[in-house]
């Protein structure tokens, strides 16, 4: 299957286009390492134009103004245009992230679900009434920002894009978002179904180019009211920067290195399946990876035990594959990256018990493919132990009291995610509150839906996504007293 696609951006006229650019971008399967397509890498004069759109569809007010009730038909309308095209997203996302077709149809079905969700709460944006004296009526309205700008990172082109447009779109802004170069490609077909679905011209914008240049350039623009950033804390960092000197609002959802917790009452199958599931999920490269796991000392051995045998008997393959359960990572580049990681988790004195190294199969020699890896004896200090690795790899950490891997869990700069596998409710109830994490699962593992918050503490971001209370992050309130 190849794909070629011509362009990036979406204009007033709600047309692809090219823009001004004249230089394109290489796409690249990670399962074969074979050229899929290319894009238009925008310059930065197409960044201005368009904000300027986005501005000018704002300020038409035919998007702002329309009634709630049909601003939520529109999305109810691409929610629905993306479930007839399920199928060929799913193929889309995997042909050009690499992640397993199974995990690409969960994430069609979530981005439609994000779209149904804040298709309904398209009116019920609510504001409030203030009692202050009897002669004055005092109540908020909430109003959109105006333009706000997406910025998405490459481990869940469609869900997170979608996660962070649908309520921005729902309140009544315009957008502009910015795949990843590495991967552009569904959410360009979202921005072509939503002008099919009837949205106004200019309303839905995506503009494609490398983070340093068309990224750096949108989250500086002053026409720019909002910034919702999913990606690395660094860069993170620098956007929060950028946004500064426009006194730019920003939502941060950022990095990880969760802690998921073993007790030796837990149900001993569901959290040795779940502790694989949740680090070699999207070959390792999730915010929300359960990257450090945590047994007591009672279960260690034989947990581990388990766990490496049933990470042996993970199928690598091409995520087209029904039967792959671990694809190849995103791009050469990562795998470099993730590799380094390996390198310097042997030379710090961690123990690999399992993977570290590229799968020797020749049908597999021209993918991005790397073993699923585990390293016990890991300390906080090993950059292994502390640092996001983004890839297949867990860490492993033997504990003896609740203390100690309380203490362990939150020693790291991260707070995003964290598990707790216990049957003993105070047991589990001291760790909630007790772990400094943004979502806390127990039983479980990799669980969010668009109704709950989900977001992160300390380096892991600011804000929350998903849930009602999004809605923060994509309206400003005004407040007003009428005096009768
Ligand atoms: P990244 O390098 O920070 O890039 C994320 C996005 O930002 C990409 O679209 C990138 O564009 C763009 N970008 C890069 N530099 C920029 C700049 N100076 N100004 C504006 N935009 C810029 O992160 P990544 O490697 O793609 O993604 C992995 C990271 O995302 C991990 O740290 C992961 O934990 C985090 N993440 C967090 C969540 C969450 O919900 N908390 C969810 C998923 C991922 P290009 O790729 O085109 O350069
Ligand atoms: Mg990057």
């Amino acid at each position: 299957m190849t794909t070629q696609v011509v362009a990036a951006k979406f204009f007033v006229n709600g047309k692809l286009t090219a823009g001004s650019s004249t230089e394109t971008f290489e796409l690249r399967n990670p399962a074969t390492g074979d050229v899929i397509g290319r894009v238009p890498r925008a310059t930065k004069d197409d960044v201005h134009e368009v904000v300027e759109v986005a501005r000018k569809a704002f300020e038409a007010a035919n998007w702002r103004d329309m009634e709630q009730t049909k601003r939520g038909k529109l999305l109810m309308q691409l929610a629905a245009l993306i479930r007839q095209n399920f199928d060929e997203l799913a193929k889309l996302e995997t042909l050009n992230q690499g992640k397993p077709i199974r995990e690409s149809k969960g994430d069609v079905a979530w981005t439609v679900r994000a779209f149904e969700y804040w298709a309904g709460a398209a009116d019920k944006i609510e504001g409030e009434t203030i009692p202050v004296t009897p002669n004055r009526l005092t109540y908020t309205l909430r109003e959109p920002f105006g333009v706000t700008a997406h910025i998405i990172p490459w481990n869940y082109p469609l869900a997170l894009a979608a996660r962070s447009i649908a309520p921005a779109l729902a309140a009544g802004n315009t957008i502009v978002a910015k795949p990843s170069e590495l991967t552009p490609l569904t959410l360009l077909k979202i921005a072509e179904y939503a002008q099919k679905s009837g949205f106004p011209d200019g309303v839905m914008n995506v503009i494609t180019g490398s983070g340093s240049i068309v990224g750096r350039e949108l989250v500086s623009n002053p026409g720019i009211d909002g910034i919702t950033f999913t990606g690395s804390t660094e860069t993170g960092r620098q956007i929060m920067e950028a946004a500064a000197r426009n006194v730019t609002p920003v939502l941060l959802e950022l990095g990880g290195k969760n802690p998921n917790i073993v007790f030796p009452d837990a149900d001993f199958p569901k959290a040795v399946q779940m502790a694989k599931f949740a680090i070699f999920t999207n070959a390792g490269q999730m915010c929300w990876a359960g990257s450090r796991l945590f047994l007591h000392e009672e279960i260690y051995d034989r947990f581990l035990t388990e766990l490496k045998k049933q990470t042996e008997l993970i199928k690598i393959g091409p995520g087209l594959d029904e039967k792959t359960e671990l694809g190849p990572l995103v791009s050469k580049e990562q795998r470099e990256h993730v590799l380094n990681y390996i390198r310097s988790g042997v030379d710090t004195g961690a123990r690999l018990v399992s993977g570290g190294t590229i799968p020797v199969e020749p049908t597999l020699s021209n993918g991005y493919f790397l073993k699923p890896t585990i390293f016990t004896d890991v300390t906080g200090d090993m950059k292994i132990g502390c640092e996001e690795i983004f890839g297949p790899v867990l860490t492993v950490f033997k504990f003896k009291s609740v203390e100690e891997v309380v203490q362990m869990a939150n020693d790291t700069k991260f707070g995003l995610y964290a598990g707790v596998w216990t049957n003993n409710l105070k047991l589990a109830q001291r760790l909630v509150t007790q772990v400094q994490a943004g979502v806390v699962a127990v039983n479980d593992y990799l669980v969010a839906y668009p109704q709950t918050p989900f977001g992160g503490y300390k380096d892991s971001g600011i804000g929350y996504e998903s849930g009602l209370q999004a809605i923060n992050h994509y309206t400003r309130i005004k407040s007003v007293t009428v005096n009768a």
